[in-house]
């Protein structure tokens, strides 16, 4: 592999911009009292009267010693969608480069390259929903920016091998994005870990899923400290606002808490595959890493629209390469998925 190239990967106008300097940007707090009549804000005091830390100091400094990095090789987003928006925006020159996803995948990837008129080069996943790692290689040219992997991959469930990716890692000149958004639910550690062997390798991870906080919109994203800073350039300088840093630093801080869920959604995805297993019009259950379970059924189109008759709404992937027939089902609570199994038995 010739020696990966980080400037040469970036769009010449991000090179060439200065970021906005905001306020909070140009004056940071020590901890002294001060008078900060700087950001023209409302100075009456209400909890949220003030500009949130661009930089997200406090909560980085949770989330570096929980994941064992330092701070410099986090950025944090408004949901990983606008981490992965920001990766376009920052390596993909419009019209010009392309990316390389593996459907069948998570279906943003394709929106954010339609968005930034980017060409997208799909490779479909083997039968096995494993990478074709050859016919990667054969549509990868010098305007490849980034590659898409989604590990545990939505909607298939499964992780992708670690051999897969490390060829990839090692062979692709680009930038390589592996989406962790399941890797809670999953048996095997997380790729920030292989940081620092890979310079071309960006992490992403999200609270909407294991973490249970969908609703704030908090994504993480893991790089080398060159990626991290091209990143922080071009963000928004608020782009997470107060009441979400709040809320994530409780969440985060009640690693516990979050651990049983975890560990609860686990058990209960079992409980709710062998339940599924008795159902006839179910012809497979793939194997699951993440808080779903994909299956084959007779007829998907006509499963959904009965489910959704009795008021359960899951997620027919029907159309996606590789996924004719099948049904996506998100782990629920306990009687949830009780309501479910027992409206699939009389059906
Ligand atoms: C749900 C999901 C996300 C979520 O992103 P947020 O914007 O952080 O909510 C990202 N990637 C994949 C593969 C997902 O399924």
């Amino acid at each position: 592999m010739t020696k990966f190239n980080l400037n040469t990967l970036v769009r010449d106008n991000v090179k060439a911009m200065k970021p906005y300097s905001s306020a909070r940007d140009e004056y940071v707090s020590d901890g002294s009292e001060m008078v900060f009549l700087d950001a023209n804000e409302n100075p009456f005091e209400n909890g949220l009267n003030r500009y949130p830390d661009p930089q997200q100091r406090s909560l980085k400094a949770v989330i570096a010693k929980q994941k064992g990095i330092n701070e410099s090789h986090i950025l944090l987003g408004n949901g990983s969608d606008e981490v992965l928006d920001l990766l376009f925006r920052a390596f993909c020159q419009p019209q010009k480069d392309n990316v390389i996803t593996l459907p069948p995948t998570y279906g943003m990837y394709t929106v954010l390259a339609n968005l930034n008129e980017i060409e997208e080069r799909k490779v479909i996943l083997k039968p096995d929903f494993q990478p074709d790692v050859e016919a990667i290689l054969k549509v990868v040219d010098a305007n490849s920016k980034l590659l898409f992997i989604c590990s545990p991959n939505n909607p298939t469930a499964n992780l992708i091998a670690i051999e897969k990716i490390k060829q990839l890692l090692e062979a692709f000149q680009g930038i390589v994005v592996i989406d962790e958004a399941y890797i809670d639910f999953a048996n095997q550690s997380t790729w920030v870990e292989e940081l620092s062997n890979y310079p071309n390798l960006i992490v992403t991870q999200t609270l909407s899923k294991a973490y249970g906080l969908a609703g704030i919109r908090l994504g993480l994203c893991f790089a080398s400290a060159e990626i991290i800073a091209i990143l922080n350039k071009i963000k928004p300088p608020y782009n997470v606002n107060e009441l979400t840093q709040k809320a994530a630093m409780e969440r985060l801080l009640d690693k516990k808490g979050v651990d049983e869920e975890i560990k609860g959604i686990i058990e209960e995805r079992k409980t709710l595959i062998k339940a599924l297993k008795n159902i006839d019009f179910i012809k497979e259950i793939y194997p699951t890493e993440a808080n779903f379970v994909l299956a084959k059924v007779d007829d998907a189109t006509k499963r959904y629209n009965e489910l959704l008759a009795k008021g359960i709404v899951i997620r027919n992937r029907t159309t996606q390469a590789l996924c004719e027939n099948t049904l996506r089902f998100t782990v629920g609570t306990p009687e949830e998925n009780k309501v479910l199994v027992e409206v699939l038995e009389l059906l």
